[in-house]
């Protein structure tokens, strides 16, 4: 049984979908105006892996995640360029499918655009207003946090006090109530987008489109919500707000928020400069999966620490289980199985389930799968690993990895010719003295069981075979 810690209750939870065996689940997108920074992914990741897990329990799925196409950053930044704020949004979310692609990101369900949504958001605004949750100001129309007196059940927050670091409406000019937040917002000035509606002339607030699209397909209650923590208060206190008030209904069962990426100490964002992008760490050499696997080594609860040495040893533990896969394929084995092996298998199926089911302790979880490594290389080297052994491993790394999606494809067999071609680089990297280089070529090859013997007469190499 999965357990989940609901931010609403502060509880350990089972869960339990509304309805058996669907699970409808929202988590908020991208602001699109650049490219996500790792911060950004280690939240998109937490959410994958969520997804992954209830897909390995066996429930259908539908999930939402939004593009927020319209707000301050996106329209200052396609002025900037001198862009439409269409060309620059489209760049972006272009940008960030290409990144999901190569992090491995299982695609929403839906992925619904804000701009595309306008009609939806001016109904539940009105909705609001004729529940009497709203006031108009200056052409902005407003909500009354006076009139939702549960507002703060989710944060905790005291109202009377300061939030620090919370994300506050930059704008609060025209506001009765420091606390009240903008739905609807009238032009600043006569170059801001802007769509003509019922409701008056303008654009949607920030937390309006993600009340309104988790509703519009995932009905007025649902299963579960997700974001960073940062996003708690006020954003997700005022989708409450919205969503409640506009429908009476509770809006969601549990919301899961994951602890910041931070890097020395502080949390990594754009504001800050303190940021990389996946393409950053891309282009200086590392697999984008590796910063998946290092993403989620840390359960998502508790904040996860970026160095670079973490990232070249998540990369390292990634290339071992790899080989591991490798090895065991490769292996040569008798019919039949060893009770050991069983043994360790059933252990480890355990001990993952056991670990994502507490709340996705994903670290348990890889621990889970180390120390299978550690009992099978055992058994391997004594070589009494027997086929059916084989074929039960390989089995449960493949579907341990549905839901971690690190080791990727199975590389094929090297070719001779492949080989010849890396052993004369390696020997042009030698006589150039670029031993460094040289010393990757023949890991690279060892990994891929090539064992190279440098002689006299030239360097001769032969296919490791494995060790029975
Ligand atoms: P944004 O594009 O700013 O709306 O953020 C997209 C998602 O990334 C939200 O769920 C944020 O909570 C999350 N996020 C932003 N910064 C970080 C960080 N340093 N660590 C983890 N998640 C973050
Ligand atoms: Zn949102």
């Amino acid at each position: 049984m999965l357990k989940v810690r609901n931010t609403l209750t502060g509880e350990l939870e089972e869960f339990q979908p509304l309805e058996e065996g669907l699970v409808r689940f929202y988590a908020c997108g991208p602001t699109v105006y650049d490219y996500c920074h790792i911060g950004n992914f280690r939240t998109f990741v937490s959410v994958d892996i969520l997804r992954r897990y209830l897909k390995y329990k066996g429930y259908a799925l539908r999930q939402v995640m939004n593009f927020t196409d319209v707000d301050d950053k996106t329209i200052a930044r396609a002025e900037q360029e001198g862009i439409s704020l269409r060309e620059l949004t489209d760049r972006y979310i272009a940008a960030f499918r290409e990144d999901m692609k190569a992090l491995n990101l299982e695609p929403p369900e839906v992925m619904p655009r804000a701009t595309e949504h306008i009609p939806d958001m001016v109904e539940l605004v009105k909705r609001l207003e004729a529940r009497g949750h709203t006031y108009r100001s200056g052409g902005s129309i407003y909500y009354r946090i006076a009139t939702f007196p549960s507002y703060g059940k989710l944060s905790k927050i005291n109202l009377e006090g300061n939030i620090p670091g919370a994300r506050i409406d930059a704008d609060s000019y025209g506001k009765e109530d420091v606390r009240d937040f903008v739905l609807w917002k009238a032009p600043k000035d006569e170059r801001e987008p802007r769509w003509e509606t019922e409701i008056g002339v303008g654009r949607p607030g920030w937390h309006l489109e993600c009340s309104t699209m988790s509703m519009k397909y995932l009905g007025e209650t649902f299963d579960i919500h997700c974001g960073g923590v940062d996003l708690i208060f006020p954003h997700h206190e005022n989708e409450i707000a919205q969503s409640e008030g506009a429908t009476g209904k509770p809006f969601v069962r549990y919301w899961l928020h994951t602890e910041h990426l931070i890097v020395e100490g502080e949390k990594m964002s754009k504001s800050k400069g303190n940021f990389y992008t996946l393409r950053d760490l891309v282009q200086m050499g590392f697999d984008p999966l590796a910063v998946r696997y290092a993403l989620l080594s840390v359960p998502y609860r508790k904040p996860f620490n970026f160095t670079f040495d973490g990232l070249r040893a998540a990369e390292r533990t990634l290339q071992s289980l790899r080989d591991f896969r490798w090895a065991v394929r490769q292996a040569r084995c008798e019919p039949g199985s060893n009770p050991a092996v069983a043994e360790a298998i059933e252990k480890a199926r355990r001990d993952f389930e056991a670990g994502m089911d507490d709340d996705l302790n994903t670290a348990q979880a890889l621990a889970a799968i180390h120390r299978l490594v550690r009992d099978v290389n055992i058994v391997l080297n004594q070589g009494a690993l027997r086929a059916d052994d084989r074929h039960r491993i390989l089995d449960l790394l493949s579907r341990f990895d549905t839901v971690l999606g690190v080791l990727g494809e199975e590389e094929e067999e090297m070719l001779d010719s492949e080989i010849e071609v890396l052993i004369k680089e390696r020997e042009a990297a030698r006589a150039a003295r670029d031993f460094a280089r040289a010393d990757q070529i023949r890991d690279l090859l060892a990994r891929r069981g090539i064992v190279l013997e440098d002689t006299k007469q030239g360097t001769r190499w032969k296919r490791k075979t494995s060790p029975n």
